[in-house]
């Protein structure tokens, strides 16, 4: 469970998250849209400390994010995140790079790592491709490691940071398919992504990020079909 509480961010005098507040239940599904620059990124890393707030509360499956007391590391080890442009580790093969930080974090012994990161590349469709270097994939299939690599330490919530905007459109497909999967489970994820016909199909509730501030949340049937905000209104007409 995500709990965020009055969130303030400035960059110097930019100020990027105004008064942020949202609550992630268990097993939902979150879509975060907006505008370029309206602070989405700087929220989803916020939630992994990657960026630190200037005032608020945030506490993630209890523990507190700006208490310096808390295990950042154990914190890490709960939330999985993928990026845009996937960060692997090209001259790695693909199974080592899903295998690697359970076994540099202790979590697994070698032997139990591979076998569940052949598991877990089986599920994103890529098993015949577990021992080729990642520098030779596809971008849809790199993204794939990428999301194989993030459930190897079993995390308990998942965030996506526009998953599938570096890829070629016919690498789409197959990612947001992943990640549909992955949402059926029960995964609890907050996603950032300009895909709106996943986020209907798939966000149990849709956030809608302007200047800083969540402007309109809700069902994503109330958000796409009955946006209430202007600028939401606005938003939608330009990218649907
Ligand atoms: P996009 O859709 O383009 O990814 P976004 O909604 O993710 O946009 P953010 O990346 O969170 O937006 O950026 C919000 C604002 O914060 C922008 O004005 C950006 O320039 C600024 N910003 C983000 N990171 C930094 C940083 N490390 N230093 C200074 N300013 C930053
Ligand atoms: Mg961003």
């Amino acid at each position: 469970k995500v709990h965020v509480e009055d969130v303030n961010k400035s960059y110097g005098s930019n100020h990027v998250l105004r008064d942020i507040s949202l609550d992630v239940h268990p097993n939902e599904v979150v879509v975060m849209i907006g505008p370029s620059g309206s602070g989405k990124s700087t929220f989803l890393r916020m939630l992994n400390q990657l960026e630190m707030p200037d005032s608020g509360t945030i506490l993630v499956d209890g523990y507190d994010i700006l208490d310096k007391k808390t295990d950042i590391n154990k914190v890490r080890e709960n939330i999985g995140m993928v990026f845009q442009n996937f960060n692997l580790f090209n001259n790695y093969t693909v199974i080592q790079n899903v295998m690697l930080a359970p076994v540099q974090l202790g979590k697994m012994g070698k032997e139990e790592a591979e076998k569940r990161a052949r598991e877990l590349l089986e599920t994103v469709g890529l098993a015949d491709k577990a021992d080729m270097s990642v520098g030779s994939l596809s971008g849809g299939q790199k993204q794939r490691v990428a999301i194989a690599r993030a459930l190897a330490m079993d995390p308990d919530i998942m965030l996506f940071d526009e998953p599938t905007s570096a890829l070629d459109p016919e690498m789409v497909g197959d990612v947001l398919d992943v990640m549909k999967d992955l949402a059926r489970s029960g995964m609890t994820m907050i996603i950032v992504t300009h895909e709106m016909g996943f986020a209907k199909q798939v966000a149990d509730r849709v956030v809608f990020f302007e200047s800083g501030k969540i402007q309109e949340s809700g069902e994503p049937e109330q958000i796409f079909n009955a946006p209430k905000n202007a600028r939401l209104q606005e938003f939608l007409s330009k990218v649907m």
